[in-house]
């Protein structure tokens, strides 16, 4: 028999699932039986930002449906091609504001710190589409750099893990960064944005929520769902775990052209996001990224999509209408 090296780990089956993501357009195209999309396929867009998507997030989308709210989402089109006025490569203000490798200070008592550079799905309508992330990571260096800016602030109370997807990187590598903040009395939350209980909800498994579970601070998640399509069985089971263990469970979503800027698709959001115990938070305005401009809803219509969310809902169920500002001390509400 030849020895297995001590070094090698063996997948989790959730690394297995990621790694057999789609990766190809025209396949993902076969998957819901839409090849005469091909021709409207961009191959800039899909050099740029290559096309990745878990099998498990196809398998919710309507075959044979071009207008699939999950299938808009992921598919590079040539919309993408069109460079929109106003439309930039930084509309967030974030190459100013890193405060350390991988480190994004820009809100009073909290920071974001850019785990990694990686994502289970590529988002088309993501400002990070055009970052350079994979080389400014806070985990790269054993988080040795974060920990020293995080020293060096002694306000900074909420550590915010996001990315790319923090929770991409492995469990024992996430330990670490858990490991090392409890040398510092001034963390008082940590939370974790992330869209893999989503995207890819065999993420949560056991080994992550006995780290969850062992955490010595409250843990907010808040996770990115944009429409009731996304949330299924496998979602609503991960999410049921996370909270058993404690973790509350939030929601931000990004308003959509073609994908939820209806008052009855974000209504049923909301609804399938209470089902699955989680709370909205934020609907976000589109940032203003190059290659997006076929999504963006105007500021209008969002609010008049708001006055109909609050005239059927409860209030907690209706989430923060709030676009983000380069330079403002917070998220902006409208
Ligand atoms: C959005 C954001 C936060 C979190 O803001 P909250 O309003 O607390 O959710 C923190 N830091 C940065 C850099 C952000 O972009
Ligand atoms: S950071 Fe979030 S929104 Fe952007 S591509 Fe990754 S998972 Fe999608």
């Amino acid at each position: 028999m030849i020895p297995v090296p001590a070094t090698t780990r063996q997948s989790s089956r959730w690394q297995v699932l990621w790694r057999e993501a789609i990766r190809d357009p025209l396949a993902l195209l076969s998957a819901v039986n839409l090849p005469e999309l091909a021709s409207r396929l961009s191959p800039t867009a899909a050099a740029q930002f290559p096309l990745r998507v878990p099998q498990g997030y196809v398998a919710r989308m309507r075959a044979g449906d071009p207008a699939d709210p999950l299938l808009r989402q992921v598919l590079p089109l040539d919309d993408e091609d069109h460079l929109a006025p106003g439309f930039s490569l930084d509309a967030v203000g974030d190459a100013q504001a890193k405060g350390a490798t991988g480190v994004i200070h820009k809100y009073d008592g909290r920071a974001l710190l850019i785990a990694t550079g990686s994502c289970a799905i590529h988002c088309r309508y993501c400002f990070r589409r055009h970052f350079p992330y994979a080389e400014e990571t806070a985990a790269s260096g054993g988080w040795a750099s974060a920990i020293d800016f995080l020293k060096s602030d002694p306000s900074i109370g909420e550590v915010i893990l996001s990315g790319g997807d923090p929770l991409s990187i492995s469990t024992p590598k996430l330990a670490e960064l858990s490991d090392a903040l409890r040398a510092l009395p001034q963390i008082r939350r940590l939370r974790i944005h992330t869209r893999l209980p989503i995207v890819l909800p065999e993420r949560i498994d056991s080994e992550f929520l006995q780290w969850a579970a062992e955490l010595r601070w409250p843990v907010v998640m808040v996770v990115h769902a944009n429409h009731a399509n996304e949330i299924d069985e496998s979602v609503r089971e991960a999410c049921a775990a996370l909270r058993a263990e404690g973790v509350h469970l939030l929601n931000q979503a990004v308003l959509m052209r073609g994908v939820n800027d209806s008052a009855e698709a974000l209504t049923a959001l909301s609804e399938a996001l209470f089902a699955a115990g989680v709370l909205p938070y934020y609907l976000h305005q589109l940032d203003r990224v190059q290659g997006t401009a076929h999504f963006e809803v105007p500021d209008f219509e969002a609010k008049a999509l708001m006055a109909e969310l609050q005239a059927v809902l409860p209030g907690y169920l209706v989430p923060k209408l709030v676009r983000e500002i380069a330079g403002e001390a917070s998220k902006t509400p409208l």
